[in-house]
């Protein structure tokens, strides 16, 4: 159901810039640029500095009063010159504000115009998108900027239809860089040759070290994006409800064929993961987990008789969302909400077949969110900090779970995906839910 209200109290999404940040800074020498003011910028990195704990910089044009009136072509290309000056990067990854897309700059031709004058420009490539935060979430963001970088940079080997032989994995939705490690490790131990991107599992979570590069080290390295073209395939995890993307780009434009999928969380969604492995590869999937997926399912005959039939509220990003929805049906749980901010009619059907008789929300807000709780008698809320101020008003434990997550540690950590992560999750709400019954033991 989308929301009926007028006004958004406080919405259950993000900006749409702040979703192309996290595909630009999955790319080896990528530095994003903001189009538009500079406390769009400045809110974006203090809010995913503190959910990842890791410096973030993103460059800003600043638009003022003037570049507002007279347009923000003058303020685009310096900025343009400003970053590959003082940062050197490989890529700059442009995205909008929504200043900027109301006076209607048209950056394309912006950069076009700066990539024919300006010798600086010569050894780097620009990919901008358009992203105004009035019209979608940063799921959308992050979608339209991953497609923006495989339309910018892939391109068709010679001789014309030569297989590179690898599988490209686009991580369609965002995941924890412990959860990019997972997918790294899953697919090296099935022995598979691939290109995974973005690849945050470094950007965003980095090992300390006495120097401090201006752009983090790692990423998706540059010639794996350009090769994407000439792929056997392309799965992309987590791109199971949205829009055509960079997979249907590649599909579209170099046959390359594929399939999207939900992400692995679950038993259900995660063998399907395994199922698509072994009919693109002819592989088995490694006995080690096989074990993992075994152990999965102790993990859920344990936790099945405090889980099964508690209440629970979901929300947050759509295909975390319904990979959380997945497992709860599978433990016997029943989520009573399943939201999430994104406008995603593809998601209210998915949800509304694992959670019958749930109220299904899009285009969420939490006002919306607490209305319903305090109605359905929700027992576990699952999903952003966010929501922390619900759960309070309803006394309910919170598992915090996504992005963002700012007032816990460990959110880069957090590995949900596959067997494994499904096992942790499994743990985590029982733990969440046991810690909640003794805090309301220790208060009557
Ligand atoms: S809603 Fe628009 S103006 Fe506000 S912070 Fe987001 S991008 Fe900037």
């Amino acid at each position: 159901m989308m929301s009926k209200s007028f006004a958004t109290v406080n919405p259950c999404s993000m900006c749409m810039p702040m979703g192309s940040v996290l595909v630009f800074r999955g790319n080896e020498g990528c530095m994003p640029l903001f189009h538009g003011s500079q406390g769009c910028s400045t809110y974006m990195r203090l809010y995913l500095a503190h959910h990842f704990r890791e410096p973030v910089d993103i460059a800003c044009t600043a638009l003022s009063e003037k570049g507002a009136v007279y347009g923000g072509a003058a303020n685009l290309m310096q900025g343009l010159k400003n970053v590959i000056k003082g940062y050197n990067p490989k890529v700059i990854g442009i995205a909008t504000t929504c200043l900027a897309e109301t006076i209607g700059d048209d950056v394309p031709q912006i950069v076009r115009e700066f990539q024919a004058q300006e010798p600086l420009a010569k050894d780097v490539t620009i990919v901008s998108v358009s992203t105004p935060s009035y019209a979608a979430s940063h799921e959308v963001g992050y979608r339209v900027a991953l497609k923006g970088l495989v339309q910018t940079m892939a391109r068709k080997s010679e001789p014309k239809g030569q297989i590179n032989g690898r599988i490209n994995i686009l991580v369609g939705s965002i995941i924890s860089p412990a959860d990019v490690r997972f997918l790294r490790r899953f697919l090296d131990d099935w022995g598979l040759e691939y290109i995974l991107m973005p690849d945050i599992s470094e950007t965003f979570d980095a090992p300390l070290s006495q120097d401090l590069p201006l752009i983090p080290r790692g990423g998706t390295p540059l010639d794996d994006i350009r090769d994407t073209a000439n792929s056997k395939a392309t799965l992309t995890i987590g791109g199971w409800v949205q829009e055509p993307g960079a997979g249907d780009y590649l599909e579209k434009e170099f046959e390359v064929p594929h399939i999207a999928l939900p992400l692995p969380m679950s038993l259900e969604f995660t063998d399907r993961l395994a199922a698509n492995l072994e009919d693109l590869t002819g592989l088995c999937m490694p006995e080690s987990y096989e074990r993992e997926r075994g152990r999965l399912l102790d993990t859920m005959v344990d936790a099945h008789k405090l889980l099964s039939d508690v209440k629970t509220a979901v929300y947050g990003d759509t295909e975390m969302v319904l990979g959380i929805t997945s497992i709860m049906a599978e433990l016997g749980m029943r989520a009573q909400i399943v939201a999430t901010g994104a406008a995603n009619p593809a998601f209210a059907e998915n949800a509304a077949e694992l959670a019958p008789g749930s109220k299904v929300m899009m285009g969420a807000d939490f006002s919306q969110i607490a209305a319903e709780a305090s109605r359905r008698d929700i027992e576990l809320m699952v999903g952003p900090f966010t929501g922390r101020v619900v759960a309070r008003k309803e006394k309910v434990p919170l598992l915090r779970v996504g992005l963002p997550n700012h007032d816990r540690y460990g959110a880069s950590h957090q590995l949900f995906l596959g067997y494994e992560g499904s096992m942790h999750l499994v743990d985590c709400m029982a733990n969440v839910l046991l810690e909640g019954k003794e805090k309301k033991v220790q208060h009557e």
